[in-house]
């Protein structure tokens, strides 16, 4: 009996069913102890098992999304920024908008909760299995111009095209060059009505054009951008200030 044991733990291990196999010892006595049949056993150890694979699977796709920290939706306190619409936040959770390839620009000065809800929102997508990418505005442009030096920009471009989410963090805390400005519209344009984009902003979509500094490709990227948008603006108080009060 024991070697039979030791063999069906083996198998296990090999085929990498180690929920299964850890559970097993507790399911064998209840089944022995005529609790519980065969199947209703087999049914409980596997569904163990893929609930197991599902949830590694998660965090895998979150490691390589590479959020800055953790952010959720439950611990956003929405009674502390009354201009953001819990609901408008509550459908977007559904990711019915990255099914109709829409972006979100959340707008608001420092403090208000923008990072942590494009984190969170991201989350949910990992969640829901897209691959996502958490990107800072200026080192996305930094990359996108060290591929263009190297002759490589097509690549990179084609690379953070095919994310089913982009989360680009902090457009506008410095101005953007000129060329810049055209690798930034080239990748807004790849992703255009295929992917969507979530952009955080402290700068009004009307003061665009000073970080852009070229009112053409400016009008181009809002285009793009705002065709299909949830725009969030957010005008309350920094939480950071809250918590120093
Ligand atoms: P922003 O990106 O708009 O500058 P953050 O999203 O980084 O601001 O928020 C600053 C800090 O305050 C973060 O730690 C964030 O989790 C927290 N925070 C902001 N707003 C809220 C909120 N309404 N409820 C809970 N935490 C918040
Ligand atoms: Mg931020």
């Amino acid at each position: 009996m024991s070697s039979i044991n030791q063999r069906l733990n083996n198998n296990l291990l090999q085929l990498e069913l180690l929920e299964i196999k850890s559970y097993l010892p507790n399911y064998l006595e209840q089944v022995t102890a005529g609790k519980m049949s065969f199947s209703e056993a087999l049914l409980a150890l596997t569904t163990k098992e893929l609930n197991y694979k599902h949830q590694a699977q998660v965090e895998r796709t979150i490691t390589r999304a590479r959020f800055p920290s953790v952010k959720t939706l439950e611990a956003f306190d929405f009674t502390f920024q009354p201009s953001i619409k819990k609901q408008e936040i509550l459908e977007l959770k559904s990711l019915a908008f990255m099914d109709k390839a829409e972006n979100i620009l959340l707008v608001g000065s420092p403090g208000v909760g923008k990072t942590h809800l494009a984190i969170a929102l991201g989350r949910e997508a990992c969640q829901q299995g897209a691959r996502v990418l958490f990107i800072n505005c200026h080192e996305l442009l930094l990359r996108l111009r060290k591929a263009d030096d190297k002759d490589e920009l097509d690549r990179a471009l084609n690379r953070y095209a095919r994310y089913d989410l982009l989360i680009i963090d902090e457009l506008g805390y410095l101005p953007i060059k000129h060329d810049e400005a055209n690798l930034f519209f080239q990748l807004i344009n790849a992703r255009y009505e295929r992917k969507s984009t979530i952009i955080t902003s402290n700068s009004a979509l009307s003061s665009w054009v000073d970080i852009f500094q070229n009112p053409t490709v400016t009008a181009a990227i809002l285009d793009r951008l705002v065709h299909h948008v949830h725009t969030i603006r957010i005008t309350g108080k920094s939480y950071r200030l809250k918590t120093k009060l």
